[in-house]
């Protein structure tokens, strides 16, 4: 069955691999790009997939690509408007959300009113709009799909189970560029050495997030969201090798776990053809050269992004708004070297400190959240 797709955030790296997944499967067809500011890239992938719609983040970069596509039949449009027109277009099936960061939410929204499904990678949306995705999504009977490695392990070890038998949802993660160090000899790292994922090559952003464990904290929120489980049957083992990508445990004992060599294209090709497989083209495990996968316990004191992300779930309402957009602007402040990386946990920390909760927050009041959040931090650092 032919499907038709539209990208937000075609040009990064989930977007990129997404496209390679079109690339090998001549039944997906494209209607739709977007990305940020990379004109030359997007202006490759128009003339390699034939979108009618390409739309930039901003006005400028707009009106350049427009220039460069003036001979192709294509639609080129910028900003929020833009996005909006991407998601709800009439012959799209299914959006992915590869955009970074909590500019997903409206789209997303917009796209799951519209009837879509949703590949999601864009896990910000979920953890400060979880609540609101989550239940309308059902009510317009779109799926929710996640193409984040863990949550899609986890939605491949429920295949055809049922959601309410689930013990416990076992998360796993790599722990990092820095895992075994000590807080002392995190003082001073810099920004390349955080930058260096042992076994993901990812968006700068998620990179930084993996070194903090502010992952690990995000896809704690969003597994709780995705799957309905309460934060207390989610646990975080560390598996530095990354083959078990994650596990269900049932009430009867159970584990059953995905595993795979650590390629993105695998969770997004379920994502699309979902419940269908399909051939991937790719390394596979071996188990003789492997010889061992082992485990460890998250270091919490240490790497603070899982602590204050379980905190800012329990408080729940607009505090995990809070906790992701302060951890949004620190990290670009770290990836323009405006402060060192420990400090990622102080403006986290101190932003949480200032926020009162909002419950139940409207779409509106997580982005006055978020600007408060901003703010905030713009007075302090
Ligand atoms: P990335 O930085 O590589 O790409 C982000 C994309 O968003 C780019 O195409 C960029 O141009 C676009 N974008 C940014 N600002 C925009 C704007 N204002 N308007 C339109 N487009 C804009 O990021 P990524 O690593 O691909 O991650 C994307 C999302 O997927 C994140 O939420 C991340 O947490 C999640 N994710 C990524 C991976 C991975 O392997 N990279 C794995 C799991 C989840
Ligand atoms: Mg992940």
């Amino acid at each position: 069955m032919s499907k038709t797709i539209a990208i937000l955030g075609s040009t990064g790296s989930i977007g990129t691999q997404t496209l390679e997944v079109v690339e090998a499967n001549k039944d997906l067809k494209v209607a739709a790009l977007s990305a940020g500011s990379n004109v030359a890239l997007m202006e490759a992938q128009i003339r390699r997939f034939g979108p009618r719609l390409a739309v930039m983040g901003t006005e400028e970069a707009a009106a350049d690509l427009r220039q460069r596509v003036r001979d192709l039949d294509v639609q080129v449009e910028a900003g929020m408007e833009g996005l909006l027109k991407l998601a709800v277009l009439p012959e799209a099936d299914i959006l992915v959300t590869a955009i970074v960061g909590m500019i997903g939410i409206r789209p997303t929204i917009a796209a799951i009113q519209a009837g879509k499904d949703i590949a999601l990678a864009n896990k910000e949306t979920l953890v400060t709009a979880g609540h609101i995705i989550m239940p309308l999504a059902k009510e317009k009977g779109v799926r929710i799909l996640p193409v984040d490695s863990e949550h899609s392990a986890i939605f491949q070890a429920l295949n055809g189970e049922d959601g309410r038998q689930i013990s416990r949802v076992l998360l796993t993660a790599s722990g990092g560029p820095f895992r075994g160090r000590k807080r002392t000899e995190l003082e001073k790292v810099q920004l390349e050495d955080a930058l260096k994922h042992p076994n993901w090559a990812m968006g700068q952003k998620i990179t930084i997030d993996s070194a903090t464990l502010v992952n690990k904290g995000l896809e704690v929120m969003e597994a709780k969201w995705l799957f309905g489980t309460d934060l207390d049957q989610i646990q975080v083992v560390v598996q530095p090798q990354s083959v078990i990508h994650s596990m269900v445990e049932f009430v009867d004992g159970a584990v059953i776990a995905q595993l795979g060599t650590p390629d993105m294209k695998l969770p997004i090709q379920y994502a699309l053809y979902y419940p269908e497989r399909r051939f991937l083209a790719g390394e596979r495990l071996d188990f003789a050269k492997l010889s061992r996968i082992t485990f460890e316990e998250p270091d919490m004191e240490t790497f603070q992004g899982l602590p204050l992300a379980f905190q800012a779930a329990r408080q729940g309402g607009s505090m995990p708004t809070v906790f992701n957009a302060a951890n949004e602007r620190a990290v670009s402040k770290f990836l323009h070297r405006q402060i060192r990386f420990l400090d990622i946990y102080e403006i986290i920390r101190a932003s949480m400190e200032e926020h009162r909760v909002v419950e139940n927050p409207s779409v509106e009041e997580i982005l006055e959240a978020e600007r408060a959040t901003y703010e905030f931090i713009e007075n302090r650092w």
